[in-house]
């Protein structure tokens, strides 16, 4: 039966569900409080890695499975002549060798477990492989073929224009205050009628449901967009976990490089393709540099 549906947040959470459940017959509102798509959501920005590897979590790995079919299937049926899937490889290093209970350890052992081919890299091997990482410094890894990087901010605002053109009623500078009988009140005061809800709120539902904010609790940390010279091999994604793992989806990518804060409170910045830390003293001359 067609239910009326609002889905508030139009991240590719919202976009996606709101796509879905038009194409099951549902006459659907999609609301979001900023332009669409929404420039803060985490959704958006330049690049996401897509990876399957989750350490010893084997079903969150075959969530992952199903997620690469699907970014595949994406890429053929809706971005068509111009992927946003980039299946560039995803590698994993370390600076000590893979034990068990490490992630990239229990990593690599749940995809051999599942049937995939890793393969296995020691300094020599990264050193080949990999010429852009400082030599020596990484001594044990694995580089799995599966995985990659998307143009985030492309896929939601390719996934909202398809909305659009499947009947989905995209209403931006509207925010959810609360359900109510017969619909969702805005902040403005306007009512969406509906039969059913959808919240995909991100890192803002515990404000939209207050009740949550004892069990949710939204963090966030800065990112830097580095923009290459236009004759520089370009940069993918960089993401360095406080551990040191690096997961670059690495490829000749026309967008920039998202940094996040490195180990023990340093920034990582390219400079060509080798990875400096700076220490904290000297992060203003380093974003300007950048
Ligand atoms: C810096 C960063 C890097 C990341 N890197 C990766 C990565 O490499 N790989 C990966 O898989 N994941 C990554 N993630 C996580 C991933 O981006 C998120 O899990 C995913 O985008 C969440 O999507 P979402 O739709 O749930 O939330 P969002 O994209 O945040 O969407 C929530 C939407 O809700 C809207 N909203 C807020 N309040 C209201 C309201 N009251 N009413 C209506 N709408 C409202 C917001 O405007 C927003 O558009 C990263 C996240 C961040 C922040």
């Amino acid at each position: 039966m067609s239910a009326r549906v609002v889905v508030a947040g139009a991240g590719v959470m919202g976009v996606a569900a709101a796509r879905s459940l038009a194409a099951r017959g549902h006459r659907v509102t999609l609301c979001d409080p900023g332009p669409l798509p929404h420039p803060l959501a985490a959704s958006t920005d330049i690049s996401k890695v897509v990876r399957i590897e989750y350490g010893d979590d084997q079903g969150y790995m075959a969530l992952g499975e199903r997620s690469l079919d699907g970014w595949h299937r994406w890429n053929r049926d809706l971005f068509a002549g111009d992927p946003l899937f980039h299946e560039t490889g995803v590698l994993f290093v370390r600076r000590s060798a893979m034990a068990p209970g490490g992630f990239e350890h229990d990593s690599h052992a749940a995809l051999l477990a599942r049937g995939h081919r890793p393969e296995r890299l020691n300094t020599a091997a990264l050193t080949a492989r990999f010429p852009a990482w400082r030599t020596g410094r990484y001594v044990d890894g694995f580089f799995h073929a599966r995985g990659g990087f998307v143009e985030s901010g492309l896929v939601v605002e390719r996934l909202l224009a398809h909305a659009a053109t499947e009947g989905v009623a995209l209403v931006p500078d509207a925010s959810f205050a609360r359900v109510v009988d017969g619909g969702v009140a805005l902040a403005s005061g306007e009512v969406l009628p509906a039969d059913r809800v959808v919240l995909a709120l991100g890192a803002w539902t515990p404000f939209a449901l207050p009740s949550l904010a004892t069990s949710l609790r939204a963090t966030g940390h800065p990112v830097f967009h580095l923009r290459t010279r236009a004759d520089a091999l370009r940069l993918p994604c960089f993401w360095l976990r406080p551990d040191c793992t690096v997961l670059p989806a690495f490829g000749d990518f026309t967008g920039g490089a998202l940094v996040t804060p490195g180990p023990r409170d340093t920034l990582v910045l390219t400079d060509g393709m080798r990875l400096h830390r700076l220490p904290p003293g000297r992060r203003g001359a380093a974003t300007a540099a950048a």
